[in-house]
């Protein structure tokens, strides 16, 4: 192992995606970006309200649901009455039914914890897992998922961050997680299996990750979904045309069309062809007629039979490419 001093510190989502793309830490030399406004969503709003009510003990009240609705309403007044984008009434709906169920979790620990940092400086690793519990029998880990999933699988990458948070815990109470788990909000708690011997496995990939030729980019949607060098990453963009589900776009900008609504419907020409990009802030779309964009995290529409559109959607992010 190198000298901790000379190496990057990692996040377990960090992590997870060196190992799979050892160009992904390279430095970020992007374009200019737009975004939508960080207006309060969803998820975001549900984390926080999960934090108060463990922070005020209301998972101990009597009423646990009702201690969790006025986190709830605590949380909505500290954004000063923005509404909520994403899917916020079903996930209130969910978290508040569930609020029974995770209140049972955190009553097997004396402590529980909720997102507080932890670091192992030896190893470069942080993380600030949702919820960690301490009890007699050990600790336990959770992770809060809002977002909804079709079926019961746990992905490899949700695994893989519950593993390092796990280390994480160890590092920092003394005692390996005798149980991690994924709490989504659509299907209760989830469990992962958890053993010094896979938490060793995890950390030795993040070691032999570290040492990798970081010229060397393996794009994937699942990897670059959220990478911060995408928008620049060529090999990205090489390869986004072939994957079925891709949820990018690029091209020269053939028409604007700007809607009364504050939304404005793109057309790009590419050498795959055209696509119609939806839903646009308009108040983001600065570009001209022929300037190239390219567009990430967009949600797949189809337009018409056989032309696949995108939608904008709240963690879409645009860049114009001025020399392409
Ligand atoms: S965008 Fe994809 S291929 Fe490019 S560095 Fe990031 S993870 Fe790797």
């Amino acid at each position: 192992m190198t000298d901790p001093v000379d190496r990057e510190w990692l996040s377990p989502t960090r992590a997870w995606r060196l190992t799979e793309c050892a160009a992904s830490v390279s430095p970020v030399v992007n374009t200019a970006i737009a975004l939508t406004s960080d207006a309060p969503n969803a998820g975001t709003v549900a984390h926080r309200a999960v934090q108060l009510w463990i922070k005020s003990d209301g998972y101990r009240d009597g009423d646990v649901r009702g201690r969790l609705s006025d986190a709830i309403n605590t949380v909505l007044a500290e954004t000063g009455g923005r509404p909520v984008v994403g899917e916020w009434t079903s996930t209130r709906a969910r978290l508040l039914a569930r609020a029974s169920q995770l209140a049972e979790r955190l009553h097997q620990g004396s402590r529980v914890i909720s997102e507080e940092e932890l670091r192992d400086p030896r190893r470069a690793l942080l993380g600030t897992p949702d919820i960690v519990v301490i009890g007699q029998d050990g600790a336990i880990v959770i992770d809060l998922k809002t977002p909804t999933a079709r079926d019961a699988s746990i992905p490899p990458w949700i695994d893989f961050q519950l593993t390092i948070y796990a280390h994480l815990v160890q590092h920092e109470y003394g005692v390996l997680p005798r149980r991690a788990e994924v709490f989504r909000l659509n299907k209760g708690l989830m469990p992962i299996g958890v053993s010094q011997s896979s938490v060793a496995a995890a950390l030795d990939l993040v070691e032999y990750a570290r040492q990798a030729d970081r010229s060397v980019a393996t794009p994937s949607l699942e990897t670059c979904r959220y990478c911060r060098r995408r928008i620049d990453c060529e090999s990205h963009w090489d390869a986004a045309p072939a994957w079925t589900s891709s949820d990018c776009a690029e091209g020269a900008i053939e028409r604007i069309e700007r809607a009364a609504n504050g939304v404005t419907a793109i057309l790009l020409r590419s050498e795959v062809g055209t696509h119609w990009v939806s839903g646009v802030p308009t108040e983001l779309v600065t570009a001209s007629i022929g300037d190239h964009l390219r567009l990430v995290r967009l949600q797949r529409s189809k337009s018409t039979v056989d032309l696949v559109g995108f939608k904008w959607s709240r963690v879409s992010a645009l860049s114009v490419l001025r020399d392409a």
